[in-house]
């Protein structure tokens, strides 16, 4: 999330504004979101644990999924996850030590089904029905990913999770978020960060003290200063599809709901 330039006014933006207050309201039982369907795209490194050095920590991978289900209960909101795997594999680490690259891209994608099935396990240790649907056809494991198959999930108040990103190697797992939040009608995407960075800043915060935080900024912007928060290749086609994204910090308790609720945080990318 580094910035190659800093001179922007972090606040201006010529994009849609969102509503000031909170939009979430009460409607009957349930709480209205901000939005209907979304995708949450997690890191791999959301489930993993600095602290212990665990790939996948049964803890925070247990926050995680309490805030799903609790958004879930709460919203009704469709949500599916699409899952990256960086905790585990990436492609181009093995293609620089020489790795045929669609090889090590292969195992990247493997990576995030293991990343899925922990998530799987530990939302539905919460009560909340999921199905993973992977992009590579493994039928012992799980479904395979089918567009309207998803939907149909969706509609029945599951929460699917996405594997194995596109199924095609030269990608990371922020194309398919966009890719699939297209196909599924997903009104937006929410990336979560999980390096202590809550949004989209004019500078990278950990080098600029002086970094300040957008709190809306346009697709092209994003483009023409290099804030990369995002594979560029996500952000134009979120772009093309009108497929706003909000940029938040998934690492701290609560913001899953914050988001949803339509409390200001992190930056909204549209
Ligand atoms: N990957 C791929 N095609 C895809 C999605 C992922 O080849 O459509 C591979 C790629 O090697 C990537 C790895 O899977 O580095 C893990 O995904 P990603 O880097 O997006 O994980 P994250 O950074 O989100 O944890």
């Amino acid at each position: 999330m580094v910035a190659s330039s800093s001179d922007a006014s972090p606040r201006s933006s010529s994009v849609p504004s969102v509503p000031e207050t909170p939009i979430a309201h009460v409607t009957g039982a349930a709480v209205s979101p901000r939005w209907r369907r979304v995708v949450l795209k997690l890191s791999g490194e959301a489930l993993a644990s600095a602290a212990s050095d665990e790939t996948i920590d049964a803890a925070t991978v247990a926050r995680l999924a309490r805030e799903i289900a609790a958004a879930r209960a709460e919203f009704e909101v469709e949500m599916a996850v699409v899952v990256g795997g960086g905790n585990i594999w990436r492609g181009t680490i093995g293609a620089g030590e020489g790795i045929d690259r669609a090889t090590s891209d292969t195992m990247g994608m493997l990576g995030t089904v293991i990343n899925a099935l922990a998530l799987q396990d530990a939302i539905e240790r919460e009560g909340q029905p999921t199905r993973v649907l992977s992009a590579v056809h493994m039928a012992e494991v799980c479904e395979p990913y089918i567009r309207r198959r998803a939907i149909r999930h969706l509609e029945k108040g599951r929460v699917v999770i996405l594997a194995a990103g596109m199924g095609s190697p030269y990608f990371t797992t922020d194309t398919p978020a966009a890719l699939r939040a297209a196909e599924i009608e997903a009104q937006a995407i929410m990336k979560g960060t999980h390096s202590g960075i809550d949004g989209v800043y004019s500078a990278d915060p950990r080098l600029e003290a002086g970094a300040e935080r957008y709190e809306e900024i346009g697709f092209m912007e994003v483009v023409s200063r290099d804030l990369r928060v995002m594979d560029l290749t996500a952000i134009t086609f979120c772009r093309d599809n009108s497929i706003p994204i909000l940029v938040f910090d998934i690492m701290r308790p609560g913001n899953i709901r914050a988001a949803l609720a339509g409390e200001r945080i992190g930056t909204l990318i549209s």
